[in-house]
This record gives structure tokens, sequence and C-alpha cells, in this order.
């Protein structure tokens, strides 16, 4: 009898040990960056600029990132929890959470790897520099660099009305912006290549300058001094659209031309 009751007892603290380290096993799992999108880099291309998710269920799912807006009305970047539009004009505003977006990614920043860059010429030599400190090419990456700039040239894209055009079109006339002597934060994401048609492959950077009134989507940048601080994510979440006009987009049109024309 005394023996059983110790056996039992065995078995009672074996199983609480199993299931306490697959829980801890789970919760590492878990607590592991997971990347949030809404909706494909093929879709916004194809036009699809109707806002889906609230920017309130974005922040729900990331302190960090960036996208656009309902109707195309700028460009997003994610901060610090705080959502900011740097729209056409140039102008910055933090968003409030019932504006929708057409296209974002999110992610709860926490760095896991960390460097200094010091006299960066261009955004060749940037991306090349961030390149080589990522150990794989099959996972995503959150990017963030707190530097000082001596030039950062932006791009935003103005709202747009329906019936909606092709990005290409529109962003072959986007209003860029130079920043001169400027400080800010590079925001953004490093994809595998294999996402081709629901992210953009490799860089996508955002920025958004100190005193938070001017950033936009990253077209050049030369960097005196910055931070950077890298964030491995092994886990991807995408949200498709749940509009008729989604349902409907065709997606099965090469459009890999048209997203070099606009991303770079
Ligand atoms: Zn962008």
């Amino acid at each position: 009898m005394k023996i059983i009751k110790k056996s039992s007892f065995y078995l009672v603290v074996s199983f609480l040990l199993v299931m306490g380290l697959s829980l801890t096993a789970y919760a590492q799992i878990e607590g592991q960056d997971t990347l949030f999108q809404i909706s494909t880099i093929d879709a916004l291309l194809q036009g699809l600029y109707d806002g889906d998710i609230t920017v309130g269920q974005l922040l729900d799912h990331g302190n960090f990132g960036l996208g656009t807006f309902h109707d195309l009305d700028g460009e997003m970047v994610i901060l610090d929890g705080v959502a900011y539009q740097v729209k056409s004009t140039g102008e910055v505003k933090e968003v409030s959470d019932i504006v929708k977006t057409p296209f974002a990614v999110a992610t709860y920043f926490d760095e896991d790897k960390s460097a200094v860059f010091k006299g960066v010429k261009d955004i060749e030599e940037l991306k090349k520099e961030l390149t080589e400190l990522l150990p794989s090419k099959n996972i995503f990456y959150a990017i963030k660099i707190e530097g000082e700039f001596k030039h950062v040239k932006t791009r935003s894209v103005p709202k747009q009305s329906k019936p909606y055009p092709k990005l290409a079109k529109i962003a072959a006339t986007q209003p860029t912006f130079d920043f001169y002597n400027t400080k800010g934060t590079l925001v953004g994401f490093w994809s595998p290549y294999y996402v081709n048609g629901i992210n953009v492959p490799k860089f996508h950077l955002h920025f958004i300058n100190e005193d938070r009134t001017g950033g936009g989507h990253l077209l050049e940048c030369q960097l005196k001094r910055g931070e950077v601080q890298i964030d491995y994510s092994s886990g991807f979440q995408l949200i498709l659209p749940h509009s008729n006009s989604f349902r409907k987009i065709k997606l099965n049109e090469e459009s890999g031309e048209d997203l070099e024309d606009v991303e770079e």
C-alpha cells in the first residue's frame, strides 16, 4: 500500500513536471515575436485601398510597425505604441483608433540584437550593413534605428478616391520630402524572399523624425550615427480583408515589376 502511494506520488510529480515543462515551452513560443499583417502587398499594388481593420485593432497586435490608411491617405509609422500618419502634404499627426487601414504590418518590438552604425553613406550601404547582422534569410525581422542623419529622403502617398488607380501609377507622381541634419527613427521590416506577393521581400523602412513633424516611406538616407536594434520574428500572422472588393480583386497577375517601381 505504502509503495503504491509512493509511486502514485512520483507519478503526480512527474506529470506536473512534464506539464510545467510543456507550459514553459509553450510560453516561450508564445513569447516569440509574431508579425501581424493586414492584407497583402499585391492587393495594395492592385489598388485595394479600402480600410479593413481599425488602427485600434492593429495596435492590439503590436507597438511597432508600418502601413497606410483608408483611401491610401498617407504613410503609417507605429512607434512606441503610437500610430502616426504622414500625409502627402508632409504633415504628421497621431491617428485615432477608429481610422481604418487597408495594409499594415505590426509587431511587439523586442530587441534580440543591437549594433551601432557610424558614417553610412547611403541607403544601399545601410541595407548591406543591416543584412550582415541578420543570422538567417529565412525568418522575419523588425528593424529599428534611432539615429542622427545627415540626410533623409522620404515619400508619402496622396489620398485617393474611387475608382482607385493602381499604386504604381500613384507612385510615379508621389510627393517626396528631404530632411537635413535631423534626428529620428527608422521603423521597418526585413522579410524573406518567399513572401513575394504577400509582403515586400527584403527591406521596407519608414521614417519619423524626433519631434514627430516629418517622415514617410524611406527612399534614401545618409546616417551619421545610429543605434540599430533587430527583433527576430519566427511568427507570421496574415489577416485577409473581409471586404467584397478583396474577394473580387484579381491577384493572379504578375505584379513583381509594379513592386519594384513602388518600393524602390
Ligand atoms: Zn512603405
